[in-house]
């Protein structure tokens, strides 16, 4: 190992979990002598950091939390590189997704703050987000620079997760990084519904909230002899939606039935958009209900689908 004076001591508490964490593996766990990474300046003094709170703990990853000897307090999170790069790829990938308004709000709210005392992060993600009793706390900002001229952002968004949209010209959204963080995030739908991640549907009576839809995912566009443009798959998406969302208005299927049962709604919802245009529907063999009715169908009096389905 190299210079010792660049080497910080931690401090692992016998009160941490008893669970197993990453940082076990290391040869001299529980007092570690570690060194800063290179790639990333680093302006702590080496010294003794106790650990005493873990934060977030996987296989791969685990967020710990120290203070030092003057009291000031550290994020610290233990990975190795390779599976960083991973991890990174499949949260980049699903990084529109996860999490409800609320969270999305509590976690774009702590952005907000760092802007706010004067930092411009570059570094944000959402995996460098952790989360511990509903407090959400921004990690990995020692990739950051001075936020100048100061940032204006002051909308709260907590406050407004019932907002579809906001002007942008409105004087609380003048920072236009949290502005389009913001919007990765889809905190804003502008009135459209997201469907199966792809599909922008303007909202309407007759389709469901988004927070439905998150739950009704289907392949929509798939059929063996055909080659769907984004036109068609609104239509049809429109129509699976449409269909969903009048067995549960009006006839009270429940949400966990509905999903049981969605590529028969898609399959409906394929076939009118087929008939419509006066084509043949090829489905694909697990979503063909051509010459069969789904086993629920058969037994449910009150379904009403007999009609269509034995068309
Ligand atoms: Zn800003």
């Amino acid at each position: 190992m190299s210079d010792s004076s660049t080497m910080f001591t931690l401090v692992f508490s016998d009160t941490l979990s008893t669970a197993p964490h990453l940082a076990q593996r290391l040869g001299d766990y529980s007092t570690c002598l570690v060194r800063p990474s290179h790639s990333y300046p680093f302006h702590l003094p080496p010294q003794e950091i106790k650990i005493d709170e873990i934060l977030y703990s996987s296989e791969r990853t685990a967020v710990y939390s120290g203070r030092c000897a003057n009291g000031l307090e550290l994020v610290l999170k233990f990975t190795n590189i390779k599976d960083m790069s991973a991890e990174a790829g499949a949260y980049d990938a699903f990084e529109n997704l996860q999490g409800t308004k609320t969270e999305k709000a509590k976690i774009l709210n702590k952005l907000a703050e760092a802007h706010r005392t004067g930092l411009f992060p570059l570094d944000f993600a959402e995996r460098n987000v952790v989360v511990k009793d509903d407090d959400y706390r921004l990690i990995d900002l020692g990739r950051a620079e001075r936020h100048d001229p100061p940032c204006r952002w002051t909308y709260d968004f907590t406050a407004h997760v019932e907002d579809d949209d906001v002007k942008s010209t409105d004087p609380s959204v003048q920072c236009g990084s949290i502005k389009s963080w913001a919007e990765d995030m889809r905190f804003w739908d502008h009135g459209k519904l997201i469907l199966s991640r792809t599909i922008l549907l303007p909202k309407s009576d007759k389709l469901p909230p988004q927070h439905i839809v998150d739950c009704l995912s289907t392949a929509i566009g798939l059929s063996s002899d055909h080659d769907y443009i984004m036109t068609d798959r609104k239509q049809i998406g429109a129509k699976y939606l449409t269909i969903v969302w009048e067995q549960m208005t009006k006839h009270g299927m429940l949400l966990e039935d509905v999903q049981k049962r969605r590529q028969y709604f898609t399959y409906l919802a394929h076939k009118e958009w087929h008939d419509e245009r006066n084509e043949i529907f090829v489905p694909l063999p697990g979503m063909n209900f051509t010459s069969r009715k789904p086993q629920w169908l058969a037994h449910d009096s009150k379904s009403s689908f007999d009609s269509e389905a034995t068309q």
